[in-house]
Formats: structure tokens, C-alpha cells, sequence
């Protein structure tokens, strides 16, 4: 679990050049969003061992109106300092540290005093960074930042690289401790995360599901704020949900928003076993959703993906026709049809099933319960050695590995090292002779003998020593 830390400041002030340089090609999540004006806004960068995830908000598109409590944000194009403001606050939601840059060249400004008053009020771990100190003349000048009243200044040089190392100290310092961080998981309970977009009904189906069984076990606070753990019974069996939704804040909707929520998504993937990906049925899969479908599959965990809101969709599809050529079997049709995209769209995960649900009026929230706990106990399932190589064997016999080297792979024998997720390990003669399509053609010929529905597996090369 890495902590979060927030770049915040004006226009110009060389977040962007302090976060390029933090993260450099370190890249973890790389984004192409349209409407945000930089594609790399957060990557994770570790300092003295200490891993954390920073985020560039300068890059946040959060435009268009995002009602911002207070501050009364227009959604102006030009309205810098309301943009700033509303970054300022997400930054002061969402982050364990926030480093807050000003421009030692340029000195106090009035939109540094407003910034300043924000994270004040706040209580939040600041550290105050005066940047372009490229000389010791800029240096000096730095000290008058005192007057912002959060404390020393530290001053750096993004361009020079000069001071970062002692920000980093510092960020390090302030980081929440890290066995706070660390999770302490109890191993054989299967975790279920719930994740989305923003209005997709996260809540709804957490709450729908509970509905279904209601001896909640107990509510166990996230570790980080970043997400709400519930633990409960069902049939006898205890389950955690870990969900994203929790500390959301109503009527917050935008493309800032979401860029934490998919930050917020990935960390609650990385500790499930198996995800729930919600789907507004009315809306589709959005990049976002992709994106996240790319992170479960990466993490080989396991995944559902739902269309929820059918019952909206239905509706709408009903109220268009006004009934007049509506057939029984009509929604039938919409769904297969609906799955057939969906499933193209999410060719990269054939393994996950969909289902069509609806959180509202409980419509499959019983069968997706039910998926992911078979899901969770197929991350178990555990395959004898010789039956493996049984089926590795006449899968070579029958489609010999191409070459796409001088020397043909050649593949000894196969192993399944570990469950959750189940991951298998073939010796072969050079690993950089297996070409991604044979990978993939192994993987499909384990999955046709051994099912592994709805979960990642992994394939692992290995030269045999
Ligand atoms: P952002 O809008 O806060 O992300 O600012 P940018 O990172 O885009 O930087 C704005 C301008 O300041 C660019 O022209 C940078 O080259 C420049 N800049 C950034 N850091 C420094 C620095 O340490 N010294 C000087 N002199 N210029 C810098
Ligand atoms: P979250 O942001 O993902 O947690 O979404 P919520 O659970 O708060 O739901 C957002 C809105 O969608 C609320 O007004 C819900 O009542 C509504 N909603 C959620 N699920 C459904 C559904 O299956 N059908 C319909 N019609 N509305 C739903």
C-alpha cells in the first residue's frame, strides 16, 4: 500500500519539471486521457526504501464545472485560480503529503496566500517547497515564503535537480509510518473489491449485497482512508469487501475526480483477490474502465465485470419503443448483444464473465456474489504436475512453437508453483524464444483443461538449469 503524495501550486511554478524529474521513466500508470493536457500525472517513485505514488495535479483537467463546496468554481476556461483551488482540495481529500510549490523567481503571489490558507485550515502534512532557487541570491530571497505561515521553506532547483534529494528526505519524513500502511490480511478470507467510475453504484451494489445476507461480521476501518472494509457472512462463509466507494464525496463528478478514483481503484485491486468492475449500462465502458480491466488483468486477479443499472437501460430501451415491438425475448437480445461488444471491447480478459445486474432492484446481485466466490476458490485450484504436462505435451503436439529465434524453443517440462493467482512455471531451453502468440496459446489450452474461469493466470519461462 503506497502512500499518496500531492503536488500542488499555481500555473508555472515547475510541478511538472519536479514531478518528471521524481518519476522519470519510472512510470507506473500511463495515461491517455482525453481532455487532460499532460499524460503523466502520477507514477511511483521510492525514496530510503520508502515507496510512495506521486501525483502531478497540475496536469488535472477539472473543468466543467465541478460544484467545489465554498470556493464556487465557474468551469470558466481562464479561471486559473479557481482551478487551482479545486486541485488544492482534492489534493487535501486524497493525499497523505502534499508538497506545496511556489516560485522562489517570482516571489509571494496573492494566489500562493489562498493556497496557503487552504492547506493551513486543513491540518494536512505540508511541505513547502520554493522552487527555481537556482542560485543563492533566489535562495536567500526564499525565506520570505515563511510568511505563508506553513513553515520552513525548503528551497530546490527542478532544473538543476538541486535540493530534491533533502524534499525527498522530507516526504519521507512525513509519510504516514509504514506499518500503518502495511495490511495485515487474513489470507484465507477471499477479498472482493468493488471499483468504477464515480455514480456507477458502487454503494448501491455494496449495500444490495449486504442486503442479500445481513450478518455483517464487522466494519473494518481501511488502513488507509483510501477504502472501507467490510467483512460479512454468506453461507457460512466469511467474505471482505473492499470498497472504493466509501469515502467519496456526493455530487463531485469530473475528470480530476476520476483520476484519483482509478488511483483509488488500482490500490483496492492490488489488495482483492477478485474485482467487480461496474459498468453504467447507459454509458458503456469508458477508458477508465479499460484502464482499470488492463490493471486487474496485470495483477492476474480474478474479475467480474458488471453492467449495472439494466434495469435503467431496459427501461429507456422500453420507453424508445413505447412498447409497440418489444418481444418477450427482447432483452435477451439487448443483453447478448451488449456482451458481444463489451466482450470485444475486453478481449484482453476473455476469461471474466458479465453479468447484467442491477444494484437498485437487486436484479443478479446474488449470482455476482456467487461468481466471485467461485472465482476466489478457482485462485486455489491446484493442478497435478503430471496431468499438467499431460496437457502442456499435447498442446506441442499439436501446434509446435514458432521460431523467432535461430534455435525452436524448446519446452521440458511444466510446473504450478503457486495459487493466488495460480501461476505456472515452464522450463524451457531460452525464455526469449517464446513468442507472446504461444504464450497465449499455452494459456488457452490450460484454461480448456482446467478451467480457470473469471481469473488471471500467470505463465512464467524459465531456462532449465
Ligand atoms: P507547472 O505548471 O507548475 O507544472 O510548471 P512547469 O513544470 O511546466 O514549469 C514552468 C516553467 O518553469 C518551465 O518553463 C520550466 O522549465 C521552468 N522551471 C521549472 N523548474 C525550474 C527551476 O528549478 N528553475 C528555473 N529557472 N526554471 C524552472
Ligand atoms: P457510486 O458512486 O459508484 O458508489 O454510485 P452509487 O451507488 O452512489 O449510485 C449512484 C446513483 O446511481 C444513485 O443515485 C443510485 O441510486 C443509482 N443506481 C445505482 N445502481 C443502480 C441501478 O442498478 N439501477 C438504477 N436505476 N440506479 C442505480
Amino acid at each position: 500500500m503506497k502512500p499518496l503524495v500531492a503536488i500542488v501550486g499555481r500555473p508555472n511554478v515547475g510541478k511538472s519539471t519536479f514531478f518528471n524529474r521524481m518519476i522519470g521513466e519510472r512510470i507506473a500508470i500511463v495515461e491517455d486521457m482525453p481532455g487532460t493536457t499532460r499524460d503523466r500525472l502520477y507514477g511511483d517513485t521510492d525514496w530510503n526504501g520508502r515507496e510512495f505514488t506521486l501525483i502531478d495535479t497540475g496536469g488535472l483537467e477539472l473543468g466543467g464545472g465541478i460544484p467545489v463546496g465554498q470556493v464556487g468554481l465557474s468551469g470558466q476556461p481562464g479561471d486559473i485560480m479557481n482551478h487551482v483551488t479545486s486541485q488544492v482540495q482534492l489534493a487535501i481529500e486524497e493525499a497523505d503529503v502534499i508538497i506545496f510549490m511556489v516560485d522562489a523567481q517570482a516571489g509571494i503571489t496573492a494566489a500562493d496566500e489562498e493556497v496557503a490558507d487552504l492547506l493551513r485550515r486543513s491540518k494536512k502534512s505540508v511541505i513547502l517547497a520554493a522552487n527555481k532557487a537556482d542560485n543563492a541570491k533566489r535562495r536567500l530571497d526564499a525565506v520570505e515564503f515563511y510568511a505563508l505561515g506553513l513553515g520552513e521553506p525548503i528551497d530546490i532547483s527542478s532544473i538543476q535537480g538541486v535540493g530534491t534529494g533533502d524534499l525527498l528526505d522530507l516526504i519521507v519524513e512525513a509519510l504516514p509510518p509504514a506499518d500503518e500502511m502495511e495490511e495485515e490480511e487474513e489470507e484465507d478470507i477471499p477479498r472482493i473489491a468493488i471499483v468504477g467510475r464515480p455514480n456507477v453504484g458502487k454503494s448501491s451494489l455494496l449495500n444490495a449485497i449486504l442486503g442479500v445476507q445481513r450478518s455483517i461480521v464487522s466494519d473494518v476501518p481501511g488502513t488507509t482512508r483510501d477504502t472501507i472494509d467490510t467483512e460479512f457472512e454468506y453461507e457460512g462463509r466469511k467474505i471482505k469487501l473492499i470498497d472504493t466507494a466509501g469515502i467519496r464525496r456526493r455530487g463531485r463528478v469530473g475528470a480530476g475526480v476520476e483520476k484519483y478514483s482509478v488511483l483509488r481503484s488500482t490500490r483496492a485491486i492490488e489488495r482483492a483477490d477478485v474485482t467487480i468492475l461496474l459498468i453504467d449500462a447507459s454509458e458503456g465502458l469508458a477508458a477508465q474502465d479499460t484502464h482499470i480491466a488492463g490493471v486487474v488483468h496485470e495483477q492476474a486477479k480474478g474479475v467480474i465485470v458488471v453492467v449495472n443499472k439494466w434495469d435503467l437501460a431496459q427501461q429507456q430501451r422500453r420507453d424508445e419503443r413505447e412498447g409497440k415491438f418489444a418481444r418477450p425475448d427482447d432483452e435477451i437480445d439487448s443483453a447478448e448483444h451488449y456482451r458481444v461488444t463489451l466482450a470485444e471491447d475486453l478481449k484482453f480478459i476473455p476469461y471474466a464473465p458479465i453479468v447484467f445486474a442491477s444494484a437498485k432492484t437487486g436484479y443478479h446481485v446474488k449470482s455476482i456474489l456467487e461468481a466471485a466466490l467461485h472465482i476466489a476458490e478457482m485462485r486455489y485450484l491446484r493442478v497435478p504436475t503430471s496431468r499438467l504436462n499431460e496437457v502442456v505435451q499435447e498442446a506441442i503436439r499439436r501446434h509446435n512453437p514458432t521460431v523467432i529465434r535461430t534455435k525452436p524453443l524448446k519446452i521440458y517440462y511444466a510446473t504450478q508453483a503457486r495459487v493466488n493467482p495460480p501461476t505456472f512455471v515452464f522450463f524451457v531451453n531460452d525464455p526469449q524464444a517464446v513468442h507472446f502468440s504461444y504464450e497465449r496459446y499455452l494459456e488457452n489450452r490450460l484454461r480448456d483443461a482446467f478451467g480457470f474461469k473469471g481469473t488471471g493466470i500467470r505463465l512464467q519461462f524459465r531456462p532449465r538449469s
